[in-house]
């Protein structure tokens, strides 16, 4: 980058461009925020980028050596995050360079008058922006690191090293504090990785620069997200065991939950050194990593999420998804811990039936939940609080709104004091009063600070000695700058008199034009304006110094002071976040709770046998917009007569609707909600899969038929006799002979698989597959009741047992707006079709010709002629045929046709 940052030598550089040289040095691949006064300025390549980027003037600065301008742009201080989160979001990395103040303690008075040291204080990237004016309060934004380590071979061909291959990551929510460390093996390790990371959607991945992952991983290519790669030794076994040990502050980490994972240890380390690079302080909020097993909660891959509309709907829309009718939480806390539940639903018993329990405790005490509310509606985003105390980035108004969240905490405890349900209590025990924090906080600071720290007063009277010094001092000196006012105006018999500060002159004495002829000898002139002239006197100028002096220590003490308590604050970070889990946690149970209530939810029976029994079963969103009231249904699953259910029935009919409905139902339960039905028998399941509706991946290029063959392999290969299988419409992306044997074998191994019998929603078209259910007893069939009348048709919303009897396909297309008479020529090819008229190509023997053209087949199908003919043919015997009476036969049938037009 010396290049780029222009020919000057160093000695001819101004003492701030050879700082900026510096700086640019050490971060050559971020835009470099140089601060002077109150702005931020870019040199160079930097300029020339940022100016496109941010849109702001290109202007130059003295000239290099070889006598170009220095191209330079800059933004204001205080408008600077705008900026910034502009340039880090377009995937730039942008460096903030600031001065520092050289006085650092209370009691010391700064006295060199050299220029400032400037250096860097922190690198924005898209990972680590925590700006909350740019983040959404309701969602994580995670940075993730990857480390995938193949044991001997480390370059080896994917195939033969894939079952050595361990797959470690972490990911930190910088702005919250959560760090969470997985590691995955082999194939469907790959492949839980791919799930976790496009679930979790991290704004960037940090992995090794000596593996190519994303040639190991090509998937994570259509993901939105920046890949940083950073020093392969950074993710080193034994370095990265002796940073994290250093971090956490402790020996070793063989008590900790990372022990034993080699991989996500590298992923841990790496990531923890490349945020304490970037963010350049103690990383106090982040000391909690919590090790997750896969294992440990229900396996949603990123399809099934998408196609059952839990974060959004298909169509990106946040309104209509299960979250959005869920949330009535009131903390951002709360609203982003329910996120994370519906991302990794509980697979325990005990721990459902726990959630389960307090939700339900919750729902019978109304007055206790609406004050419980009312009550959280005060408590500020505590997780983001403490990032910004623990990041440096928090002002007095954040510290203030940490005080008043933690008063709401002992009103938090006095509400629920009477619940019995364990996780009510347990929670209730991990609420940390904090009130040491508090009282450190409100001791410091006034009741409404200013916004920034450099605005002055922010520091409560009576907190620090040498502060309320300075006030008074400061105090006293604009006192007696009034008081020579008033002596000046008698003095010289000038009663317009005025003793004025502005920031350039400082103190002066503002005299009318028409009064200048009253002016002592001993008034210097200072400036001339319109009105009249300004003066000082060093009288003035002895005040103005006391003045001055002393409202700068103060400030400084202020800012001094300011730091030592976010320095305080922080160190407690850990007890706040803890605290903070508490309350999102209440939060959520209150919130679905809520739900519970209004909505007219019931609490499921949880249990870990086969069976899942729902009655008047709703479809927790579709009941919330549907226009017509919504039709409730059951659905029963045993292990011996209704494994897997095949379900038929015209579109739009509600299959979709009620295949949702039993998932989403069924995930509520494992989050520990009540549920949209009247009765419910939901077993503990360790995957969902739901393939319902079609969609292609136009960034991956592949097919709708591509994508859904390779998510019903993976089904095929992944799912248990626990799991939950949802397919809509399996096989629909080809040729009808290949689809419609592709979903019967696809129906049949889900239900005779030896090793996985899950439980399986199979809703389809091909109704040549109801004949499944007659071979296979633990097949059964079911449909949705439509009623034809007039021609139209009629949704009943009703599922009953048994097949459907037809598709009603063309009656819906008559709903859709398809022309009468392409309506009507559909008529004529299903009557032909209908009657078998199939040719071994697997295509209607007259599909290729014209409707209008005389050999139309549907004449040829509806005359008499020939539906004799037909039936001649039929008829014959062709084994008892000699050749010659063959071809007398094909002649006779033909003199028929013939005449017959
Ligand atoms: P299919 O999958 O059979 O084509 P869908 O499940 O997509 O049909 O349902 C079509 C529409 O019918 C839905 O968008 C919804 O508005 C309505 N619907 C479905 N099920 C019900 C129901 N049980 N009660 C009321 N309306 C329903």
């Amino acid at each position: 980058m010396a290049s780029s940052t222009g020919t000057k030598s160093a000695s001819q550089l101004t003492p701030a461009m050879r700082q900026y040289q510096d700086a640019k040095q050490s971060h050559s691949d971020a835009i470099l925020f140089f601060r002077m006064g109150d702005f931020y300025e870019m040199f160079y390549e930097d300029a020339l980028t940022a100016s496109r980027i941010l849109e702001i003037t290109l202007t130059s600065r003295s000239k290099d050596s070889a006598g170009n301008p220095i191209p330079m742009c800059g933004v204001p201080h205080h408008a600077s995050a705008a900026y910034i989160n502009k340039l880090v979001k377009r995937g730039y990395r942008v460096a903030i360079c600031e001065q520092i103040s050289v006085t650092q303690q209370v009691g010391k008075q700064s006295t060199s008058k050299t220029p400032l040291p400037r250096k860097v204080v922190r690198v924005v990237t898209p990972g680590t922006l925590t700006d909350v004016d740019y983040l959404d309060a309701k969602e994580k934004t995670f940075i993730a690191s990857l480390y995938v380590q193949s044991g001997n071979q480390p370059q080896a061909d994917k195939k033969g090293a894939d079952k050595e291959v361990l797959y470690g990551i972490s990911l930190v929510d910088l702005s919250t504090g959560e760090f969470t460390a997985s590691e995955f093996t082999g194939d469907s390790g790959r492949q839980s990785i791919l799930d976790e990371l496009s679930i979790l959607a991290p704004k960037e991945i940090i992995q090794s620069d000596g593996f190519a992952i994303t040639e190991h991983l090509p998937e994570l290519s259509s993901l939105q997200t920046q890949f940083t790669k950073i020093d392969a030794r950074l993710f080193n076994g034994d370095h990265a065991h002796s940073l994290l040990c250093e971090h956490l502050q402790i020996a070793s980490l063989y008590g900790s939950s990372l022990h034993g994972h080699p991989a996500a240890i590298s992923a841990c380390g790496a990531l923890v050194h490349y945020l304490a690079n970037t963010q350049k302080v103690e990383l106090n909020h982040l000391r909690n990593i919590s090790f997750q097993m896969h294992v440990d909660h229900v396996m949603i891959d990123s399809t099934t999420f998408r196609h059952l509309e839990i974060l959004s709907s298909t169509d990106g829309d946040k309104k209509r998804s299960l979250l959005a009718e869920l949330d009535s939480t009131s903390t951002p806390m709360g609203a982003r811990l329910l996120r994370s539940w519906l991302q990794r639903p509980l697979n325990k018993k005990e721990l459902i039936q726990n959630r389960l329990d307090a939700v339900e405790e919750l729902a019978f005490l109304t007055m206790e939940r609406l004050k419980l509310k009312d009550v959280l509606s005060s408590v500020h985003d505590l997780e983001r609080l403490t990032a910004r105390i623990v990041l440096g980035s928090a002002g007095p108004r954040d510290l203030v709104a940490l005080s008043r969240s933690i008063r709401m905490i002992p009103k938090i405890r006095e509400i629920l004091k009477e619940c019995k349900s364990p996780l009510l209590i347990s929670l209730l025990a991990e609420l940390d009063e904090l009130k040491d924090v508090l009282e450190t906080i409100e001791r410091t600071l006034v009741d409404e600070p200013p916004l920034s720290i450099r605005d002055g007063g922010a520091i409560r009277g009576g907190f620090n000695r040498e502060l309320d010094d300075c006030r008074s001092l400061t105090s006293n000196a604009k006192d007696s700058i009034s008081a020579m006012e008033t002596e000046e105006k008698k003095r010289t018999g000038i009663s317009s008199l005025k003793i004025r500060y502005n920031r350039v002159f400082g103190y002066f004495i503002e005299v009318s034009k028409k009064n200048l002829h009253l002016v002592p000898d001993d008034y210097h002139r200072k400036q001339t304006i319109a009105n009249g002239e300004r003066f000082i006197t060093p009288e003035l100028k002895e005040h103005e110094n006391k003045a001055l002096t002393a409202e700068e220590r103060s400030l400084e003490l202020e800012s001094i002071l300011f730091e030592n308590l976010k320095t305080t604050t922080s160190r407690e970070s850990t007890r706040i976040q803890q605290s903070a889990r508490a309350i999102a946690a209440l939060d959520v149970l209150r919130s679905l709770s809520d739900v519970a209530t209004t909505l007219n939810y019931t609490k499921p029976y949880i249990h870990e046998e086969f069976a899942l029994d729902i009655t008047e079963g709703r479809h927790p969103v579709v009941e919330r917009h549907a226009p017509d009231s919504f039709v409730p249904n059951d659905v029963s699953f045993d292990e011996n007569s209704q494994q897997l259910l095949i379900i038929t029935g015209p579109n739009m009919g509600g299959k979709s609707t009620f295949l949702r409905q039993t998932a989403l139902i069924t995930l509520l339960a494992h989050i520990g909600s009540f549920v949209p039905a009247k009765h419910s028998k939901i077993p503990i399941i360790d995957k969902l899969f739901a393939r319902v509706g079609a969609s292609d991946s136009i960034t991956t290029g592949q097919s709708t038929f591509m994508l859904e063959m390779q998510e019903t392999a993976r089904i095929l290969k992944t799912a248990s006799s626990r799991s939950l299988v949802l397919l809509d419409e399996i096989g629909r992306g080809t040729a009808t002979f290949d689809g419609l044997s592709l979903a019967w074998a696809v129906a049949e191994h889900l239900a005779t698989d030896s090793l996985a019998r899950p439980k399986t929603m199979f809703a389809t078209h091909y109704h040549e597959l109801t004949d499944l259910a007659e071979a296979i007893p633990t097949i059964a069939n079911f449909h949705v009741l439509a009623r034809e009348w007039n021609d139209e048709i009629i949704f009943l919303r009703r599922i009953e047992p048994g097949r459907s009897d037809r598709s009603y396909g063309i009656q819906v297309a008559r709903l859709a707006g398809l022309p009468f008479e392409t309506l009507k020529r559909a008529k004529e090819i299903l009557t032909g079709l209908e009657t078998d008229e199939l040719s071994r190509g697997a295509r209607p023997s007259f599909a290729d010709t014209t409707p209008n053209s005389n050999t139309q087949p549907g004449l040829f199908q509806s005359t008499p002629v020939g539906q004799q003919a037909l039936e001649r043919i039929r008829r014959t015997n062709l084994d008892g045929l000699t050749p010659l009476e063959a071809l007398t036969l094909l002649a006779e049938i033909k003199d028929e046709i013939t005449d017959a037009d």
